[in-house]
């Protein structure tokens, strides 16, 4: 039995070699893991808990923009934020990754831990250690857990027994396999408040909500963890809903907006409820909603567009190519020619009303793209999504180890001559530049699919009715400058 009350200090990171389009990307998203596991260890073990987030702390802000990682000056500022924040006290020190991106940055802290906070127990967990566990366990390695898969039930596992006290003694980080199977239903409200009491930004971030975990598709692009799919119930649902609009009416009060986080919407029982739900409480005269989707869902129960409609819902659709062969390669679909048929009845009925409008998600640069590929989709988005009701968004293929395409390079390597950068995540430069194939295929280079990307997609991005201003020229400023890097 512990005789004293526990202590965590869970730290969020971020990376080094930010340019401002990439604050666009990646500041406005709170780390709803990390709150989380907050809520469920102070609920069921009454610790103390605090938050430390790197990308709002003005001390290391700076150093974030920089060409070179200058890691004596970092480690300074480092201290000096730990100590700011009493690091003193904390026993115990957590890190959940929703990315590689931050692989090189959690790693350097744990070494400023060994050498200047040789105490503290460090747990780290999330995307990057669940895909390669590995990196956290190298020798000399400062962390103590390692957790791969859900850290929900690790974590709780390992406050209420001994056993952080039993891996700081031992000389090899533990690594220890969650079983990805808690009840959603037994998870608190996420610790949204001792947050945002400490980084008090009104309007700044994006509050998001969701009613199921895992997914029952498996994209071979995917970068979400591979967990039992599994819903809350509704009763649990809408208790955390109501909780949530309260939240966001104090912090997002101009434009009040909630994103349901399901990777894809409908596919949960529940989803329909929640559509008549949000209709018969008027909550879209307050709020602006969204989700993701798959076509096919949608397809198949039309009456879901009614739905959204009435419910002002922004749909995203994940289309992501519009060639036949890629999308079978991304497992996307098993019959395109259908896929095809079914995007294009959903984007009529889009042109014909004016409020809520939809979006289409696509993927450039997965392996086997090449310049015939990349044509098809712009040819496909020209011809059908070339409206302002329609929000085209485009994104590049990341090889995140987490996905079905990571664990399977060779067959990419050997049918289309794909080339793959194996370990980006530890390279000193722009991580999303190094996670992009260096060729999606044998006679398509990085620097044309960069080229045709930017090229290709500005007029499709900017027919929106809502395009952003400010987002569209740092997307234009930041593509031009890697294009230009890449001809040199
Ligand atoms: S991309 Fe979306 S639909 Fe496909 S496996 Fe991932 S979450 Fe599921």
């Amino acid at each position: 039995m512990r005789n004293k009350k526990s202590n965590l200090l869970i730290i969020y990171p971020t990376f080094f070699f930010q340019d401002v389009y990439h604050k666009d990307l990646f500041y406005s998203e709170l780390p709803l893991k990390s709150l989380q596991i907050s809520a469920l260890l102070k609920k069921k073990e009454n610790i103390s808990i605090d938050f430390l987030d790197l990308r709002f702390e003005e001390e290391l802000s700076p150093l974030f923009s920089k060409n070179e990682i200058d890691f004596l000056k970092f480690k300074e500022k480092v201290i000096k934020v730990l100590e700011h924040n009493s690091i003193e006290k904390f026993e115990n020190v957590s890190f959940f990754l929703d990315s590689s991106y931050q692989y090189l940055q959690t790693n350097y802290i744990s070494e400023i831990f060994k050498e200047e906070f040789p105490k503290a127990k460090i747990i780290v967990g999330g995307q990057h250690p669940t895909a390669i566990a590995s990196d956290f366990t190298n020798k000399g390695s400062n962390f103590n857990i390692v957790i791969v898969g859900e850290p929900e039930s690790v974590m709780l596992d390992l406050i209420k027994s001994n056993y952080l006290n039993k891996a700081k003694n031992s000389k090899q980080p533990q690594i220890i396999e969650s079983r990805n199977d808690f009840d959603l239903n037994l998870l608190p409200f996420p610790d949204y408040l001792s947050y945002l009491n400490k980084y008090n930004y009104k309007n700044k971030f994006n509050f998001t909500i969701h009613l199921s975990r895992g997914c029952p598709f498996n994209c071979s692009f995917c970068k979400i963890m591979r967990t039992n799919f599994r819903n809350f119930s509704f009763i649990q649902f809408i208790k955390r809903f109501e909780k949530l609009q309260r939240i966001v009416l104090k912090y997002n009060n101009k434009l009040p907006k909630i994103g349901f986080l399901d990777q894809s919407f409908n596919s949960a029982i529940l989803s329909n409820k929640i559509l008549k739900y949000i209709i018969k409480n008027n909550l879209q005269e307050i709020f602006k909603f969204t989700c993701q989707t798959r076509i096919e869902i949608v397809y198949n129960h039309k009456e879901i567009l009614y739905f959204f409609k009435k419910a002002g819902m922004v749909a995203g659709f994940g289309f992501e190519s519009a060639n036949e062969n890629l999308l079978i390669e991304m497992n996307k679909t098993r019959n395109p020619g259908n896929y095809f048929k079914k995007m294009k009845k959903i984007l009529e009925f889009y042109k014909t009303i004016t409020e809520p409008y939809c979006r289409i998600n696509t993927l450039a640069g997965f392996p086997g793209e090449n310049a015939q590929s990349f044509q098809d989709t712009i040819n496909f988005l020209e011809t059908y999504g070339f409206h302002e009701n329609i929000q085209i968004s485009p994104s590049l293929f990341i090889n995140d180890p987490i996905t079905p395409v990571y664990n399977n390079m060779s067959y990419f390597e050997e049918k289309y001559g794909t080339k793959f950068k194996k370990e980006w995540w530890n390279i000193q430069s722009d991580p999303l530049k190094n996670s992009v194939l260096p060729k999606p295929s044998k006679n398509y280079t990085k620097a044309q699919l960069i080229k045709d990307y930017k090229d290709q997609y500005i007029h499709l991005l900017t027919k929106f009715k809502l395009s952003p201003f400010e987002p569209l020229i740092n997307w234009k400023n930041y593509f031009n400058k890697w294009e230009k890097a890449l001809e040199t």
